[in-house]
This record gives C-alpha cells, sequence and structure tokens, in this order.
C-alpha cells in the first residue's frame, strides 16, 4: 500500500533523481536530438519539488493535477505535454482515495499510456518512453495477478523498464526529433524511455 506520506515521498525523489540524472538525459538527447531532455525535465520537476511543499494535505488528484499542469507549462519540448498528460490521466482515476494499491498502480499506468499514445500518436517500438512504460505495466500487471504483492510486482516492473530501455538501443526512431535521423538513430538510447525508467525505479526503491 501506498499512504500519502510515501507517495508524497516518491514524487520528491522522482525529481531528486530525475535532476540529478540531468546531464545524462541531456547528453543521450544530444546523441539523437537536441541535447535539452535533462534540462527540460529538471526545470520542470524543480518547480514540482516547489509545489510540494504547499500540497502536503492534498488529495492524490489535486497532487498528481497539480504536477501535471506544472510538467506542462515548464519542461516544454515533446516531453512535457507527454508526461503533463501522463499525470493529469494518473489524477483521473485515483478518486478520494486514503492509500493506493496494486490494483490502483494498474489503473494509472494504463490511463498514462493511454494518455501517452493518443498525445504522442505513438506505440510501442517508436523508440520513445513507451518503450520503457508498455513492458513495466506488462510485468507489473502479470506479477500481481499472479499473486505477488506490491513490491515484488514494483521490482518486476523496474526491470522490465531496463530491458525496455536497451532494447530502445536496437530500433530507429518513429516519433519525435530522433526520427529525422532514421537509421541513424540506431544504436542509441531514447532520452525519454531513460527518464521513464528513472521514474518507474524510484516508485520500486521507495516502496521496497
Ligand atoms: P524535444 O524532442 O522536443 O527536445 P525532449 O528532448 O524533452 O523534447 O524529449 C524527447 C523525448 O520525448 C524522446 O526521447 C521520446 O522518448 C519522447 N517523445 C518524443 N516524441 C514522442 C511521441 N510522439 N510519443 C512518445 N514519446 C515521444
Ligand atoms: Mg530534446
Ligand atoms: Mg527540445
Amino acid at each position: 500500500m501506498i499512504d500519502k506520506t510515501m507517495f508524497l515521498e516518491i514524487i520528491n525523489k522522482i525529481a531528486d533523481n530525475i535532476i540529478l540524472n540531468k546531464d545524462l538525459l541531456n547528453e543521450l538527447d544530444m546523441a539523437i536530438g537536441d541535447s535539452d531532455h535533462g534540462s527540460n525535465m529538471a526545470r520542470g520537476f524543480s518547480e514540482v519539488k516547489k509545489k510540494l511543499e504547499t500540497l502536503k494535505d492534498s488529495d492524490y488528484q489535486t497532487i498528481l493535477k497539480t504536477i501535471a499542469m506544472t510538467l506542462i507549462s515548464t519542461v516544454g519540448g515533446a516531453s512535457g505535454p507527454l508526461y503533463g498528460t501522463a499525470f493529469l490521466k494518473a489524477s483521473s482515476v485515483v478518486g478520494d482515495r486514503e492509500v493506493l494499491d496494486s490494483n490502483d498502480l494498474i489503473k494509472i499506468y494504463e490511463v498514462v499510456i493511454d494518455g501517452i499514445k493518443q498525445r504522442g500518436k505513438s506505440d510501442k517500438g517508436d523508440k520513445t518512453m513507451l518503450d520503457c512504460i508498455i513492458p513495466a505495466y506488462e510485468a507489473f500487471k502479470s506479477s500481481v495477478e499472479s499473486g505477488k504483492d506490491l513490491k515484488e510486482a514494483s521490482k518486476q516492473a523496474e526491470q522490465a523498464a531496463t530491458e525496455g530501455v536497451e532494447y530502445t538501443k536496437t530500433i530507429k526512431a518513429l516519433k519525435g526529433r530522433a526520427s529525422f535521423l532514421g537509421d541513424r538513430s540506431i544504436g542509441h538510447q531514447d532520452p525519454g524511455a531513460t527518464s521513464s525508467h528513472i521514474i518507474i525505479k524510484t516508485i520500486s526503491d521507495i516502496v521496497n
């Protein structure tokens, strides 16, 4: 179970880890984009950290919606609206819960993936954040369905996310700036898949 305290800790730590990995994300984006993914994400999540201080007594819906709006207005690029949509969609399924369980997380994954697919007109195999998030979701869901608890399912999700990021090295980008490179995008790791992995790993680390 994830209670409010743990939830706020997760968001805060996601922000810290994105900021810590700013240079790595910029370097990955240098190879197949315009070198700004780390700066974009770090700018957005620095703002999120400031907003979090005012949201301690808010419900999950309000917190997630505020994160979404903050990311949409500060991250920019392709990833800002996409992550913004992801958090906005997540806010729509948590209702007025006291705690979040594995089934809530499955629902969150589902609306996040649908939201990114719609907004990005993208899908698995396009060499984007979805190549990290979709396998993580599939692993999480099948773990829960086979009776694993939130901790174990989150570990499985993180492992699948890692493999998804590795997989992005082997494929050609079909969406976003990296697609301008065509076959030359092969061999490079997708920056957005990497930031998604940071988020999924942080969740797993904190629940464990
Ligand atoms: P920009 O490319 O505008 O500079 P960023 O560098 O912040 O934006 O983000 C790039 C990342 O966004 C990519 O690595 C990819 O994972 C993700 N991305 C780009 N376009 C799409 C899309 N249509 N659908 C899903 N993800 C996308
Ligand atoms: Mg970029
Ligand atoms: Mg850019």
